[in-house]
């Protein structure tokens, strides 16, 4: 049975030097220090040991995903199951 190779570590890469990183959204090259897409302008974090800008967690967009799915809980309760 072939099994995949394991990945090094995480903790065993050692931070390279980038100049620019690429945008985890849109693929575009971005400059290091930008904290923000230039092309698609969707906030981005620092880049990683492989040369891609971190996502950063976009706490309005988990909310109003959450809330979606409350309301919809909620009206699927009220037309369904309420009598
Ligand atoms: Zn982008």
């Amino acid at each position: 049975m072939a099994r995949p190779k394991k990945k090094d570590s995480p903790a065993k890469v050692e931070t390279k030097t980038f100049t620019v990183k690429k945008c985890p959204y849109c693929y575009t090259y971005v400059a290091v220090k930008e904290m923000r897409c230039e092309a698609c302008g969707k906030k981005i974090g620092v880049v990683d040991s492989s040369g891609w800008a971190r996502k950063i967690f976009d706490w309005r967009a988990y909310l109003g995903a959450v809330v979606a799915i409350a309301i919809f809980l909620t009206f699927y309760w009220w037309a369904f199951l309420s009598e």
